[in-house]
């Protein structure tokens, strides 16, 4: 009998990473009683006490990753930095791996990832690909690389830590860390959105479009919406630039694609994730299907069937505030008075200054309203560490 015709309940799927990703994931495999087995540092992580089972384990090291072998028939990511060498061995056992690993060795470094777009005919800003800090000082010395630029570290950036905006000749003395991507300072009118997912059967579906709205002061995304505001033209192409890209990327599971529309109504891929995403936690109250239940769909090799959005939602990010410290909660009660607000909170025990510590959607009739209640809320539960 082979895999695929394994009744659900005898089906194991293995995750890397206990994050609140991973929680979530969890959760809704729960509900069709998909067996997960999670492997991370401690069991003391946000999605640990979700799992059926937990293996303490480094999903860096490719030796603690091969502890999956044996306990699980296909496995899955929530965060890109897992060894693709443990990865390899799983899928030399027999275990099915999604997303696709060669995919993820192009996603997991910015330079790779940029040449891809380019090679296989994806929008996507101009750029350069450059090794040393001496070389950049050089370049721009010589009037070769003029300024300003967008500095991104090929790898390890995530949430705009490793991007830098060089804006003059002095801050190339405070470079991040190399080697680097290069890419021009596009000229943005809106960040969107879009997740798309397919499965081994060829199916590829997408999820309506969100965009980023930003806090004009902090310069900081403030919280999500969806619908965007966009014409339907700009959204279908949209979503049909995510379907291609996760065709020709081969992965199965979610690819989350990052946009940024310039202000000449281009559309430009910024960046991609194949894993569920920060842009994807208000599915869960405000389309038909949710991208953690589509994941699983996705890796399982299970149907796709069409996604909607039943009803407008914004997605306002609860990050830690204040000291590094054990994780206080305030303002709780008074939110929970309030209709249509779903507080999600992530479970780490550690509080850290704009650390993810949970989530809030808030749906509603318009997205007009949306936007008023979600202004009325955001602040409103907070979350500190506690020093004493
Ligand atoms: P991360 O992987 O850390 O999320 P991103 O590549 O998404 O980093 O960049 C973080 C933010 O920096 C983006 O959301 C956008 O606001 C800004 N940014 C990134 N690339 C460019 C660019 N080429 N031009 C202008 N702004 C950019």
């Amino acid at each position: 009998m082979t895999m695929n015709r394994k009744n659900m309940r005898d089906q194991r799927l293995g995750i890397l990473g206990a994050g609140q990703l991973g929680k979530m994931l969890c959760q809704r495999a729960s509900q069709w009683n998909l067996k997960t087995i999670l492997l991370d540092k401690s069991s003391e992580f946000p999605a640990a006490g979700m799992a059926d089972e937990f293996i303490t384990g480094d999903f860096t090291d490719a030796q603690d990753v091969a502890k999956l072998i044996g306990r699980c028939d296909r496995a899955t990511i929530e965060i890109e930095k897992v060894s693709s060498e443990g990865l390899r061995k799983l899928r030399a056992s027999g275990i099915s791996v999604q997303p696709n690993i060669e995919s993820l060795d192009v996603i997991k470094d910015k330079g790779l990832q940029k040449n891809f777009y380019r090679d296989a005919g994806f929008p996507s800003s101009a750029y350069r690909l450059i090794s040393t800090e001496a070389e950049i000082k050089e370049l721009v010395s010589q009037g070769k690389l003029p300024l300003p630029f967008v500095l991104k570290s090929r790898t390890g950036g995530y949430d705009g830590k490793g991007v830098q905006i060089v804006k003059t000749v002095d801050e190339l003395d405070q470079l991040i860390s190399g080697p680097y991507l290069i890419e021009e300072l596009v000229d943005i009118a809106k960040e969107l959105a879009v997740i798309a997912v397919a499965n081994e059967r060829g199916e590829v579906r997408s999820f309506p479009m969100v965009e980023m709205l930003f806090d004009p002061k902090a310069n900081l995304v403030d919280y999500l919406i969806c619908p965007s505001d966009v014409s339907p033209a700009i959204e279908n192409h949209a979503r049909q630039l995510a379907e291609s890209l996760i065709a020709e990327m081969k992965i199965c599971g979610l690819l989350s694609v990052e946009m940024f529309l310039t202000s000449d109504g281009e559309i430009l891929i910024n960046e991609v994730a194949p894993r569920p995403h920060n842009s994807g936690h208000h599915t869960i109250e405000a389309c038909n299907h949710s991208q953690y239940e589509m994941h699983l769909r996705g890796v399982m090799n299970w149907p796709l069937p069409e996604i909607e959005l039943v009803r407008p939602a914004a997605m306002l990010n609860i990050l830690g505030t204040g000291e590094i410290g054990k994780t206080m909660i305030q303002g709780w009660q008074d939110l929970m008075t309030e209709p249509n607000v779903y507080p999600h909170i992530y479970g780490k025990n550690l509080s850290k200054p704009y650390r993810k510590m949970g989530h809030i959607t808030v749906t509603g009739t318009t997205i007009e309203e949306v936007k008023q209640r979600s202004e009325r809320i955001k602040g409103r539960l907070r979350v500190s560490g506690r020093t004493s």
